[in-house]
């Protein structure tokens, strides 16, 4: 890194690091927030647009019943209280791609407040809360596009299809200690809402976008240092990093007596680096108040009932249950339900299968490996679940060895095919317990070493591994482990 970061490691231990996150969701409606607009992605630019998104005077808002249920349940899987009334407010702000002037947006009372996600702590095994102080409604803004078009050196397109899709914001309290840590709460809360379904959290479509807020202050003291928020950052990876760098830029700038400005910083992922953007604006400058056409939200205790009756089982419970329903460790389950579908997945195999616990060792030490190695996600895997399940009943009974399911799980990433279609194309291959072909191998294998024969006679009974290698060997892995030994030890005795 750049010599500014070079200050001494004692220097930057003694302070510590105080991160929040301002996460944004958008909710997989159909329609917009308030109005019946498509929200599809991808659509031709201003085409899913009405009086009512593109803030035509006299257009009123109607609020969308489904987005409010979408919110209440994600505020409800984050641990927060839902607030029986919640008000609209606008916030006012000049921007391109926001032609009303102002976002409808939720401001002094919002849907839902004190929450928490709780990550695996640094220190060890405990879990660490870190508290969500709210999630609230608002609708997103037009988007500006600098490239892709003719003529993009010199102008600036604006496509208002985004315009009034309906986004959650969910801002964590400064709980958070570490850029390390910050990205497990990411992860989590990702997890956490893609479960619940109503959103699928696509950050290159936008459907998730993170700004973070961070400050150092000297270890001990217990008021918070001056933050800068990092904003547009799109991957959990590089807020990490930018996180790392601005810290590290902080402490440096405060040891060398500088100040840190309050300002909004822009992440360079190739140089790893962040800029100031512009100075931070305050809450006053947005001058929000009341949304005039809309009426309070109104969540009642029926609605809520109804709401939390469609809430899944979510990620932590069902690791648990997982671990012990099929005796599989904490960090099979952890792979597992990297993806509500893989879950099923495997559930749906695991039971199916004689012995659950090798399905799951088979994903780790068998697929796992395979998927890395092509730079993709389990979930692009060509085996699916119930080909691993497939594959360890196989083993499981015998049939084949734990080299011939190597092998066939080479064909099928060869292949881009599952388990069950491979293994019938090479014609069910079973291990040979055959032992009339096996005798002739074990025959060849012990006249062509007469040195190693005389010295397991002698004593060194060691050496039976290397025969059975050699078997092996010949029959190309084809053979059961288990008579190759029996036989050798009968053969040699
Ligand atoms: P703003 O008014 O600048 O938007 P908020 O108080 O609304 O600030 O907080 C926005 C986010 O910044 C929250 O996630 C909050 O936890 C975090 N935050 C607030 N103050 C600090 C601080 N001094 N250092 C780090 N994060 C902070
Ligand atoms: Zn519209
Ligand atoms: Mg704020």
């Amino acid at each position: 890194m750049s010599s500014a970061l070079d200050t001494s490691v004692a220097a930057h231990a003694t302070y510590e690091p105080v991160i929040g996150l301002e996460v944004h969701v958008q909710l997989l409606t159909a329609t917009k927030i308030f109005c019946s607009c498509s929200t599809r992605f991808g659509a031709a630019p201003n085409t899913n647009v009405c009086p009512v998104c593109l803030g035509m005077p006299g257009a009123l808002p109607v609020l969308n019943r489904k987005a409010v249920e979408f919110a209440t349940l994600a505020a409800m899987a984050l641990n927060c209280r839902v607030n029986e009334a919640s008000i609209f407010a606008r916030k006012n702000y000049f921007y391109p791609d926001l032609p009303k002037g102002y976002q409808i947006s939720q401001y002094d009372k919002p849907l839902a407040e004190h929450g928490f996600i709780e990550v695996p702590s640094a220190t060890g095994k405990n879990k660490k809360k870190i508290g969500i102080t709210r999630v609230h409604l608002e609708e997103d803004a037009g988007k500006s596009l600098h490239e892709g078009f003719p003529d993009s050196e010199q102008k600036t397109a604006i496509d208002l299809n985004r315009t009034g899709v309906p986004l959650i914001e969910i801002v964590s309290e400064p709980d958070i200690a570490s850029p390390d840590e910050a990205y497990e709460y990411l992860t989590r809360l990702k997890e956490i809402i893609l479960y619940t379904g109503v959103s699928d959290c696509n950050m290159e479509e936008g459907s998730l976008r993170a700004d973070a807020n961070v400050s150092v202050r000297p270890r001990g003291q217990h008021k918070l240092g001056t933050k800068t928020e990092i904003k547009n950052v799109n991957s959990f990876r590089f807020i990490r990093d930018a996180l790392v760098y601005e810290i590290a830029r902080q402490i440096d700038l405060l040891e060398s007596g500088g100040t840190v400005s309050q300002e909004t910083r822009l992440y360079n992922s190739h140089e790893g680096k962040t800029y100031a953007m512009r100075s931070k604006e305050q809450a006053h400058d947005y001058r929000y108040f009341p949304e005039p056409d809309l009426l309070p939200l109104v969540v009642d205790e029926k609605w809520k009932a109804e709401i939390a009756r469609m809430m899944p089982e979510l990620p932590e419970a069902r690791r648990a249950r997982m671990v012990q329903n099929y005796g599989i460790t904490e960090y099979d389950a952890q792979v597992l339900t990297v993806s509500k579908s893989l879950a099923d997945q495997f559930e749906a195999a695991a039971t199916v299968a004689s012995n659950p616990k090798r399905v799951a060792n088979l994903v780790q030490s068998e697929l796992m490996g395979r998927v890395k190695a092509r730079g993709t996600e389990i979930e692009q895997s060509p085996i699916s679940m119930k080909g691993v399940a497939a594959s360890a009943d196989l083993v499981e009974s015998g049939a084949i060895s734990g080299k011939m399911l190597k092998d066939l799980y080479d064909l099928c990433f060869e292949r881009g095919k599952d388990f069950p279609e491979v293994y019938e194309e090479e014609g069910r291959p079973q291990q040979s317990s055959d032992t009339s072909a096996l005798e002739k191998i074990i025959d060849q294998v012990v006249a062509a070493n007469p040195r190693q024969v005389e010295q397991y006679r002698a004593g060194k009974k060691t050496i039976l591994g290397f025969f059975v290698g050699q078997v092996m060997r010949a029959a190309k892995g084809q053979a059961n482990p288990q008579s190759v030994n029996e036989l050798l030890a009968k053969k040699l005795g």
